[in-house]
């Protein structure tokens, strides 16, 4: 077509592209390494569920497929860009024939591309729908989105009337010559067909190839320039998604980073927690560049859906826009650092110091609202983590700088003084069993099962009850089982989660000792949080136990019929799933099967359920603190309300769950609704009273 053109755009737009990459990946490496190439062959499993198969797309089934139609339609029309892109120097260029008209794989290929071309048509036009007419509440109108919509767009029509004009500049050739070709509608290239009807009235073969050339020179510099707008815009995940998949956290999911030689760090002066974007790991920047603002974090966020000032997407965006805005800076500041002084100044002693996240760029209510709940990150289609970033500036601001919300300093006493949270006298730990017979590990250290009770189980009043009938289940299944008593401490999960690391350390490897004394074979929890950080924090600390949450534990007795519900419950009961079973170690059946053992009893499912189960807010040390307020002009409501009202939708005689934390919230939900008709039971205390009258 034109060589010299084509030559001058490649060169041009392929250089700058290549000198907006170098920028990015010059940001990537200001913050700390992190070896995310083990496992190959899970994260190739997962790069193909996840990034080409799109699994987590389809959460959102029409956004999902259209998404998916848009990806494979990139993937397909790449090869059509390089074809057109070789016909700039060669108008006959195919390949070296393997793309040629009139043999399979090129006639196949036309058909392809040509299905490609509609479906991303169609999935542009939805999207720009769910932008400018339907307005979605989780996406931000914005005119960079519909920008790069409106490019696609036009890509496609330009390579279709390019299409159509050759088609009918083939006709004319073809009558003009009396040689045969496809002067009628072409099976293989039926986008093109269809446009070379519409250009039937166009009789000059002059103007038949300017149109050519119209939709030839349009598609290949939007290309190019789409190319360009990549790095500068969210739409860069073309680039990173693939990448930001393939290198995610194959940590268990409830397995928050651990921080390393913590009191040394101290002894150093180094910074503790998350202060600065220059501390942020290249997988945490990949993070940032990959956010889609599809928003379906937000979506799901508790915190949001309560009018709290958190959004997970704009945490996102906030931290990216800093980064974008202060990339000359940065990348000067590193080098500096990297001068002859090595003290980060530019050698006239003038340094720049980037500005602290907490409170320049983040709100600290922004991370104080957060419930840890996990839902943000079941969600996002392209696995950026949210919950270890806002922990580690929680960590910044409780260890280093003492600011956090004054509630949690009750909590923060009540570990550490007597190991629990309310600060109860640790010597009534086990003031729960004090008729129930239950023994003590150090009188009976061969017992098979370590009943590991939790604090809210072996403190609060109400939840004793799940305790109690936890213990007198295992008793009437005749399992060998005993209790730590005084020797048991709180778990540390809030103190971690509320961003006291220290606190979180101290009790863990209390703990970890103690139960690496008594190396218990089994240990069953009725505490999510308790079961996670047991499971799945405590082998950082050398603690690696076998432990069982009690609804699985109560689900097999059930099974093996050591356990026989046969007094009749005649109730619909509502259940909600807590966020460290559920999202975070996939428990979901058991409690359900559990539930369904007993007579009588009819298991309803809230609208939200499951991996999508609103949070009851008490996660993240909620339980400790008040609630944020609720940002400027929305209408904040608790999340524990919101969570009853949806089980109350269910029209439920009973709601049930499997955490003591979840049930506190929700008897006081159930509470401010005036529904204290409807009772809240944890699933061991339904199942006792279903055993009990057989027993
Ligand atoms: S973990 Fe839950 S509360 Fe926290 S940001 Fe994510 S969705 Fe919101
Ligand atoms: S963080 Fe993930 S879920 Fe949230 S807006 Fe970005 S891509 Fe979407
Ligand atoms: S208390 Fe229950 S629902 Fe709330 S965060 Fe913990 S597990 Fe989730």
């Amino acid at each position: 077509m034109n060589p010299i053109a084509m030559s001058l755009l490649l060169v041009v737009a392929w250089g700058l592209f290549a000198w907006q990459l170098k920028r990015r990946y010059a940001l990537m490496t200001l913050g700390p390494g992190e070896n995310r190439l083990d496992q190959i062959g899970e994260r190739l499993r997962r790069t193909w569920q996840y990034a080409f198969a799109q699994k987590r797309m389809r959460r959102y089934w029409w956004a999902g497929v259209a998404h998916q139609f848009i990806f494979l339609g990139f993937i397909v029309l790449l090869l059509r860009s390089l074809l057109l892109f070789g016909r700039g120097f060669d108008a006959d260029f195919t390949f070296w024939g393997l793309l040629a008209r009139g043999t399979a794989l090129g006639d196949g290929y036309s058909l392809l591309k040509d299905i490609f071309v509609i479906l991303v048509i169609l999935s542009a036009a939805l999207f720009l729908y769910y932008r400018l007419i339907k307005r979605e509440r989780r996406m931000t109108l914005s005119t960079e989105g519909v920008i790069i919509l409106l490019i696609i767009e036009s890509m496609m029509w330009a390579d279709i009337l390019h299409d159509g004009a050759e088609q009918r500049l083939h006709a004319h050739r073809a009558v003009a010559t009396a040689a045969v070709s496809h002067t009628g509608f072409d099976g293989f290239e039926p986008a093109g067909s269809i446009m070379a009807m519409a250009l039937s009235g166009v009789g000059s073969e002059s103007a038949l190839s300017v149109l050519s050339a119209v939709g030839f020179w349009t598609h290949v510099t939007l290309v190019l320039l789409f190319l360009n707008l990549l790095p500068i815009s969210k739409h860069f995940h073309i680039v990173t998604a693939i990448p930001n998949v393939f290198t995610q956290s194959l940590r268990p999911r409830g397995r928050l980073p651990n921080v390393e030689d913590i009191e040394g760090k101290i002894e150093r002066e180094e910074t503790l927690g998350l202060a600065r974007i220059t501390q942020l790991s290249w997988k945490s920047v990949l993070d940032l560049y990959t956010c889609t603002e599809c928003g379906r974090c937000t979506d799901h966020c508790p915190a949001n859906q309560t009018g709290k000032l958190l959004s997970p997407k704009q945490l996102t965006l906030d931290l990216r826009d800093y980064v974008y805005q202060n990339e000359g800076r940065l990348i000067a500041a590193k080098r500096a650092a990297r001068g002859a002084n090595g003290d980060g100044a530019n050698g006239n002693g003038d340094a720049w110091k980037p500005e602290d996240l907490l409170p320049d760029i983040i709100k600290p209510e922004v991370i104080w609202a957060c419930t840890t709940c996990g839902a943000c990150e079941t969600e996002c289609p392209v696995f950026i983590t949210y919950v270890d970033k806002i922990v580690d500036m929680r960590r910044h601001l409780v260890m280093e700088k003492s600011e956090f919300p004054t509630e949690l300093q009750n909590a923060f006493r009540g570990m550490e003084s007597n190991s629990n949270p309310w600060n109860f006298p640790a010597s009534d730990r086990a003031a729960w069993a004090a008729d129930l017979n239950v023994p003590r590990i150090a009188e009976k250290p061969d017992a098979a099962v370590l009943f590991w009770v939790g604090c809210s189980a072996s403190f609060d009043d109400r939840a004793r009850r799940i305790a109690r009938a936890t213990a007198q289940l295992l008793q009437a299944a005749g399992v060998d089982f005993a209790i730590l008593a005084e020797e048991e401490q709180c778990t540390g999960d809030p103190a971690r989660r509320a961003g006291n690391e220290f606190l979180f350390q101290m009790l863990a490897q209390a703990n970890v000792e103690t139960l690496n004394r008594y190396n218990p074979r089994t240990i069953v929890t009725t505490c999510p949080h308790c079961f996670n950080t047991l499971l799945n924090e405590y082998p950082d600390f050398g603690g690696k136990f076998n432990v069982v949450h009690h609804s699985v534990y109560l689900a097999d007795l059930v099974k093996a019929g050591k356990l026989r519900p046969a007094n009749r419950i005649d109730a619909k009961v509502a259940y909600h799933d807590s966020c460290y079973m559920g999202r975070y170690n996939e428990v979901y059946e058991p409690p359900r099967e559990t539930l369904r053992a007993i007579p009588g009893l009819t298991v309803l499912e809230p609208a939200q359920t499951r991996d999508r189960g609103l949070c009851c807010g008490a996660g993240g040390a909620q339980m400790f603190k008040e609630e944020e307020h609720p940002r400027e002009g929305a209408q904040g409501e608790r999340v524990n309300i919101r969570r009853a009202e949806q089980l109350l939708d269910t029209k439920p005689d009973l709601v049930a769950s499997s955490c003591p934390f979840c049930q506190r919230m929700l008897i006081d939900g159930l509470a401010s609704k005036q529904r204290e008709d409807v009772k809240q039971f944890d699933i061991a205390e339904l199942l006792w009273q279903s055993v009990e009258t057989s027993a």
